[in-house]
């Protein structure tokens, strides 16, 4: 009897893990594996996760670490051997900019929201209403009715007042998601927030009951000594040995179910029809949504899900050139927040890149990176390379009072940009699972169960025991 037939469509990171799942994950394969394949439309597996020469650097022009109080990513470096190549972020903190200048941001902050009233007090930056609202959420809260779903924005204005919400809050979570909190799903993206509103009472006293303990010297962010893109890469070569099939600048065309038959789905490209008893949608909601239209409107209404392009301007600098603040690993920069220049800034933010990273550190140069885009900011799409490397170091030189000529500069750009999970995201995912896995159609990926590394490779180990179940 041949072997059942795994389709995996989308060849990022999700889709990497699950195929390292469904081939026997860290046991390696067995009889009872699965033929698989891989059917990706870049030119190149793992999505954003890429690492370049940068000078004599190796460095990442996607993410450049991941969080590891979650444990998957270093469980997956363990699957492949790769927990010596293990680096733990090197820096705390950060600063903010507020009022033109900048202000270290207090520790104990979750995700960016204070914890205690003493942080917002000790603050610098900040106006006396904010210190005011502040107090008000601990001694006598607002109350906020909290349906099924709210706006991270909702809970936040409500509770702590917009200076907070908007000023100090934002820029950290609204950066991460490249969203804006007032549209993001509290109870998707922010479940600690979304069960402390909802408990009613003081906002920042039910979050500091709620936060993990942190033990003393264990790192949140880890990276990997060749680059996260390094992860994408082993794992590709691994699949090989194991014969999966991997195939790139393939778009899938068309999903189909087929009527009657040894299989259930038929998984078109250009030239190709790939038969299967299970489908993995690997790709983000948009794709899946519309190559599963017609099998139900559930499933097409993942096309609402949209994503937020973004853009990464990196600078090497001659270390004597630059005055960086003592501290932290980088600057945030409030939406809307005004300069010396026409309009607002670009810059969302700033990150020190070979402060977090050791294996970026050279005695005589530095490396910066600068964040632009946001879901309701595109306004830097229209720049070219060039014109866009310009304006930033113009606005660097505001923001940290200087910016010498770079002596190296790469632009990184992010169409498909990140998946903006909008109030009421769970419900859209599980009524179109609801119909999709009875007919062995799976969805994974950063559209779904949380955006980051960690969160997909879950997504795509998780995935793949559930279609190992469905099709033994
Ligand atoms: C600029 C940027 C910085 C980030 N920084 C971090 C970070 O520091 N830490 C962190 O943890 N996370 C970070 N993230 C998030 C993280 O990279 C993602 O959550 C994760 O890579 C998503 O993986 P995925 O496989 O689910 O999706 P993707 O990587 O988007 O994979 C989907 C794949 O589907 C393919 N595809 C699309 N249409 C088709 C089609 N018709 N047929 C076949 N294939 C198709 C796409 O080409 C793509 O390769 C960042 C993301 C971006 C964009």
């Amino acid at each position: 009897m041949s072997k059942p037939s795994v389709v995996i469509v989308g060849g990022g990171i999700t889709a990497l893990a699950a195929a390292f799942e469904l081939s026997g994950g860290a046991a390696g394969p067995s009889e009872d594996s699965p033929r698989i394949e891989i059917i990706e439309a870049a030119a190149t597996f793992g999505g954003p996760l890429q690492t370049t020469t940068f000078g004599d650097r190796l460095m990442d022009v996607g993410p450049d670490g991941f969080l590891v109080t979650r444990p998957e990513v270093v469980q997956l470096a363990k699957d492949l051997g790769l927990e010596s190549e293990l680096i733990p972020i090197a820096a705390s903190g950060a600063s903010i900019l507020l009022k033109g200048k900048l202000h270290d941001l207090p520790t104990g902050l979750m995700l960016g929201v204070p914890t205690d009233r003493k942080q917002v007090d000790e603050m610098s930056g900040l106006s006396k209403k904010a210190r005011k609202a502040a107090k008000k959420d601990w001694r006598s809260p607002r109350r906020l009715r909290v349906g099924d779903d709210i706006s991270i924005g909702s809970i936040l204005a409500n509770k702590l007042g917009d200076e907070l919400a908007y000023q100090l809050i934002e820029p950290m979570i609204g950066g991460i998601q490249a969203g804006r909190i007032n549209e993001l799903s509290a109870k998707s993206l922010f479940p600690a927030l979304y069960n402390a509103a909802r408990q009613g009472g003081s906002l920042m006293k039910n979050l500091a009951s709620a936060m993990p303990e942190q033990r003393s010297n264990a790192p949140a962010f880890m990276s990997l000594r060749q680059g996260v893109g390094s992860l994408p890469h082993v794992l590709e070569s691994i699949l090989r040995e194991r014969k999966v099939i991997l195939r790139t600048n393939t778009p899938v065309t068309r999903i189909r179910a087929v009527a009657a038959g040894a299989y259930e789905w038929e998984v078109d490209t250009e030239s190709t029809t790939t038969s299967a008893n299970a489908v993995i949608m690997a790709t983000p909601a948009g794709v899946t949504g519309s190559l599963t239209a017609m099998i139900d409107e559930a499933l097409s209404k993942l096309q609402t899900v949209r994503t937020a392009a973004t853009a990464m301007i990196t600078f090497e600098f001659a270390s004597a050139s630059l005055q960086l603040p003592q501290h932290g690993t980088g600057v945030l920069v409030p939406l809307r927040t005004e300069w010396t220049g026409r309009g607002s800034l670009l810059t969302t933010a700033i990150t020190f890149l070979d402060r977090k990273w050791t294996n970026l550190q050279r005695p005589e140069s530095t490396v910066l990176r600068i964040h632009v885009g946001r879901s309701d900011d595109q306004r830097y799409a229209k720049y070219s390379d060039d014109e866009l490397s310009d304006r930033i170091l113009k606005e660097l030189a505001y923001i940290l009072g200087e910016a010498p000529t770079p002596l190296r500069t790469i632009v990184s750009r992010w169409t498909a940009g990140l998946p903006q999970y909008a109030v009421g995201h769970e419900r859209l995912v599980s009524e179109a699972r609801a119909v999709s896995e009875p007919l062995n159609l799976f969805l994974a990926g950063n559209s779904y169960d949380g955006v980051g590394i960690p969160a997909s490779i879950n997504s795509g180990r998780l995935t793949a025991r559930q279609v190992l179940r469905a099709i033994s």
